[in-house]
C-alpha cells in the first residue's frame, strides 16, 4: 500500500463528562486525543492503509501518550518531534445545550506551533503516495513554513496533495485573515474537502449549491468534495459532478466524522489515482467514505469511533440488503 502522510497538529480534546453543559458548568473532563491531520492518519491505518504523521508535541506526558496513540494505531511516528520547552496543545470544547460548539484552546504556543522547516523529516515525506494537511497549521510560524516546505517537497516528489481547511475561526486573529490564508494554498491542492459550513464562510454566501461549490474550482484541482453531514457529500470533477447520499445510523457524537471520510477516501486512491477520473469507481470509493463517517458518529470521540474495513463492509452490505428488499416489495 502506498504511504499516506498526513501532516499537522495533534492534541487533547477535554470534553465535559455530562453533556449539554457550558465550559464553567463541567463538573469535569474526559481526555479525548484528536487534531483532524491525526485523526485522517488514525482513519488510514484502522482500514488497513499505510499511514504516517508529522508534528510536534510537547515532551511531556500528554506528547508521549499522544505518540503512543500513533504507534498503537499502526501509524508511524517517525515524523514525530517533542519540544523541550512548550506543551502539548490542549482544547477544552463542549457542546451546549443551545447546540453550540464552544472552544477553549492552550495554545501560548504550544509545541505544534513550533514545528520548524529544519526539523522535518524530509525522507518520510517524499516517500509520501498522498500528502495531506489542514489549515491550523498555517496560522503562525515556524510552524507555517514548515507546513510550505512540507507541502513543496511531497509535491516534488509525486505526491497527490490533499487539503481539508478544517476552519477553527477561534485560532485565528480574524476571520478575514482566516479566509485569506486558507484561500492562499488553495491552487497547490489535487483533492480538497470542505464541509458545508466551510464552503459559505469561503464564498461568503449562505448557498450551498452547484454553482458555489463550483466558485471554489481551480485549474490544477481533481476532485472537490463537499460533505453535507446526515446528508452525504457532492463531488466534483473536471468532467463530471454528483451527490452520494449519507447513510442512516444512530449518531451520538460527531466528532471525526470528516475525518474518517478523507481518511477512507485517501485509503481507495493511493495506490490508483486514476479512480478519480472514473465516475462509477469514484462514487464506490464515496459511498465507502460516507459509510466511514456514518459509522464514526455513532461513538463518543473521533479515534475510538474510527472504523475498521469490516466494520464498513458490514454497514455497505446491510443497506444494500435493506434496498434490494425495499425494491422487491415495491
Ligand atoms: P467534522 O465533524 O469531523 O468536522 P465535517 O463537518 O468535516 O466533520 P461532515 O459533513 O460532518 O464533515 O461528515 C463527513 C461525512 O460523514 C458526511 O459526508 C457523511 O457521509 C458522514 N456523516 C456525518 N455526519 C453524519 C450523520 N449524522 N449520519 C450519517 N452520516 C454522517
Amino acid at each position: 500500500n502506498g504511504l499516506i502522510v498526513s501532516f499537522g497538529e495533534m492534541l487533547i480534546d477535554f470534553v465535559p463528562t455530562v453533556s449539554g453543559v457550558s465550559l464553567a458548568e463541567a463538573p469535569g473532563f474526559l481526555k479525548a486525543p484528536g487534531g483532524a491531520p491525526a485523526n485522517v492518519a488514525i482513519a488510514v491505518a484502522r482500514l488497513g492503509g499505510n499511514a504516517a504523521f508529522i508534528g510536534k508535541l510537547g515532551d511531556d506526558e500528554f506528547g508521549h501518550m499522544l505518540a503512543g496513540i500513533l504507534t498503537e494505531n499502526g501509524v508511524s511516528a517517525d515524523g514525530v518531534n517533542f519540544d523541550q520547552g512548550a506543551r502539548t496543545a490542549l482544547a477544552f470544547v463542549t457542546l451546549r445545550a443551545d447546540g453550540e460548539r464552544e472552544f477553549m484552546f492552550y495554545r501560548n504556543p504550544s509545541a505544534d506551533m513550533l514545528l520548524a522547516p529544519h526539523e522535518l523529516n524530509l525522507d518520510l515525506i517524499r516517500s509520501a503516495k498522498v500528502f495531506h494537511y489542514g489549515s491550523i497549521s498555517l496560522i503562525v510560524e515556524p510552524c507555517r513554513s514548515a507546513h510550505l516546505t512540507s507541502m513543496e517537497v511531497a509535491k516534488d516528489a509525486g505526491a497527490l496533495l490533499s487539503y481539508d481547511p478544517n476552519l477553527r475561526l477561534p485560532l485565528w486573529p480574524s476571520a478575514e485573515e482566516a479566509r485569506e490564508q486558507i484561500m492562499s494554498i488553495w491552487d497547490k491542492a489535487d483533492v480538497i474537502k470542505v464541509s458545508d459550513d466551510e464552503l459559505q464562510f469561503i464564498t461568503q454566501n449562505d448557498k450551498i449549491d452547484d454553482e458555489a461549490a463550483m466558485s471554489l474550482w481551480h485549474n490544477n484541482l481533481k476532485l472537490l468534495l463537499v460533505t453535507l453531514g446526515e446528508k452525504g457529500c457532492r463531488y466534483y470533477t473536471k468532467n463530471f459532478h454528483g451527490a452520494v447520499e449519507g447513510y442512516r445510523v444512530k449518531t451520538v457524537d460527531t466528532t471525526g466524522a470528516g475525518d474518517s471520510f478523507v481518511g477512507a477516501l485517501l485509503c481507495n486512491i493511493v495506490d490508483d489515482h486514476t479512480i478519480i477520473q472514473d465516475e462509477p469507481r469514484l462514487r464506490e470509493v464515496l459511498k465507502y467514505a460516507c459509510a466511514c463517517g456514518a459509522i464514526t458518529t455513532t461513538k463518543k470521540g473521533a479515534i475510538p469511533a474510527l472504523p475498521t474495513h469490516s466494520q464498513v463492509l458490514t454497514l455497505l452490505n446491510g443497506a444494500k440488503r435493506r434496498k434490494q428488499s425495499f425494491s422487491f416489495q415495491s
